[in-house]
């Protein structure tokens, strides 16, 4: 169950978002001032762009932490425990595409969630026996974690397309395509396996490519050391742990699937079976209800508390078969884990019956219309965000890098307000005690951030967008339990 934000009173959430104000006030009038000094003649950048970007920034701030502090908050825990509940204690990760097309609220603080570009993991090969596994330490640690539970573990790899094309879609999964195609893969670099799979190369559209690296990238490094993690616990090898979905962005819908087998599990058409099953039944919420309502900040509570009983609906209805189409695509994945993955595509299935997604697919998140970037080499700002954005964690700040390349080429693609500067946070994850007492732990991801931030900020393409007006960036800390932003750190003053 994950860690709460024990009850503040409300008083003190204020404090904290006023102070979070200050810093971010204070850190770009800082900021901007040094890089005037530094290269008058080059900076165009208003002060009435740097005060958007302070009000854009502090914004999403408050409204970030609203969530989290919801998510994690005491009210929320008949929720979280209702849905522990129905997927059997089991603990579920979900690795995401740095495009973030998935909606935030159908994943609760249950799921653990992880991004990188088109749901990949950047990988290496381990030099003691050459099997593949996940690169980021944290990502390791955190399977370290996963793998005490005594109840098991699944991860998610979700790739994404339209529904009605599976050329289009992805724009990360088209950059990395075809950076394989040309021998040159930086995702792959320290594998030496881009070549490998050129010759191994199997597959129709881009979201087959993308489901193809999937399984033997990301699922392969996951269960490789996932089972080394129970090795030195002296515990059996698992047959798998991570399983591909297909995600599609307009009906918001998973289909589980397996590239050579034409069935599919898809949690569309449960939505669609369950709103005619559900009409025979009196006193029922009606098929698209909350249409218009799902992402309002002001009701997640009652809207996860609805969710998770038609979740229980639905699985109610439909397990028995699930299970058995489980059983026939992923015949090696243990009971619990099957348990897990009705429970996913039950929630999905929720979801899209409470909007009407499965069916009405032109919605505001069909077009994608990102708001503002978060990149970190831990966790990020805005993981359950409402609102469209662009987001990633990366093993290093190389690959962050990396993977900010990608993101600024969507956000030029989609940005709302393009004259004004778009907001880029930059983040570390902390401990909250190590934040409270500012002890070693603090120094560590304070050197973290500042690490990732010099990064961004010496390479020329970025700082010459800054200068432009067309980029602001701001440093974050993160709690590294709830998520909670603790501190815009003044970094203006490393300039
Ligand atoms: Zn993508």
């Amino acid at each position: 169950m994950p860690e709460r934000i024990c009850t503040r009173p409300q008083s003190e959430f204020k404090k904290h978002d006023q102070r979070l104000q200050d810093q971010t006030q204070k850190y770009l009038g800082d900021f901007y001032l040094k890089l005037a000094r530094k290269n008058a003649r080059e900076i165009k950048v208003s002060p009435q762009d740097i005060q958007e970007a302070c009000h854009e920034t502090v914004s999403i701030i408050k409204r970030d932490n609203k969530v989290n502090r919801i998510l994690h908050g005491n009210e929320f825990q008949p929720v979280l425990e209702r849905e522990a509940e129905l997927s059997g204690n089991v603990k579920m990760g979900l690795l995401g595409c740095v495009d973030d097309r998935r909606f935030p609220h159908i994943t609760t603080p249950i799921v653990s969630k992880w991004q990188g570009p088109a749901g990949a993991a950047e990988v290496k090969k381990r030099p003691s026996d050459d099997l593949l596994i996940p690169r980021s330490p944290i990502l390791q640690q955190g399977i370290f974690e996963v793998v005490q539970n005594p109840n098991g573990f699944i991860e998610f790899i979700e790739i994404h397309s339209q529904s009605s094309s599976r050329e289009n879609g992805c724009a990360a999964a088209t950059i990395i395509r075809g950076q394989i195609e040309s021998g040159k893969s930086p995702l792959l670099s320290q594998t030496g396996m881009a070549r490998e799979l050129i010759t191994g190369l199997d597959y129709e559209n881009l979201a087959d490519f993308n489901l193809y690296l999937s399984e033997v990238i990301t699922a392969q490094a996951f269960n490789n050391y996932y089972n080394s993690c129970l090795e030195i616990l002296n515990r059996k090898a698992v047959p798998r742990v991570a399983v591909p979905v297909h995600y599609y962005t307009d009906t918001m819908g998973s289909v589980i699937r397996k590239l050579g087998n034409p069935n599919q599990i898809s949690s569309t058409d449960l939505a669609m079976r369950f709103k005619d099953f559900i009409l025979q039944r009196p006193k029922s919420g009606y098929f698209g209800e909350w249409r218009y309502q799902f992402n309002s900040t002001d009701h997640i509570l009652e809207f996860a508390g609805r969710k998770v009983e038609y979740t229980a609906a639905i699985i109610e209805q439909y397990q028995g078969e699930i299970e058995e189409q489980l059983h026939e695509l992923y015949p090696e994945l243990l009971q619990g884990q099957i348990k897990a993955t009705v429970f996913y595509i039950a929630n999905n299935a929720a979801f899209q019956y409470m909007t009407g997604f499965a069916l009405n697919t032109n919605h505001e998140y069909s077009n994608h219309r990102p708001e503002y970037m978060s990149v970190s080499t831990a966790e990020a700002v805005g993981q359950r965000d409402p609102r469209p954005k662009v987001i990633s964690s990366a093993s290093n700040p190389e690959a962050a890098l990396e993977n900010l390349s990608i993101k600024l080429l969507v956000m030029d693609r989609h940005h709302k307000n393009p004259s004004a500067p778009k907001i880029l946070f930059v983040c570390h994850s902390i401990d909250r005690r190590d934040f409270e007492t500012r002890n070693k732990g603090y120094m560590r991801s304070m050197q973290m951030v500042s690490e990732l931030y010099n990064k961004i900020i010496e390479n020329e393409e970025y700082c010459d967008l800054v200068k432009k007006g067309k980029l602001a960036i701001v440093p974050a800390l993160v709690c590294d339990t709830d998520r909670e932003i603790l501190e815009i750190p003044n970094l203006a003053r490393i300039l």
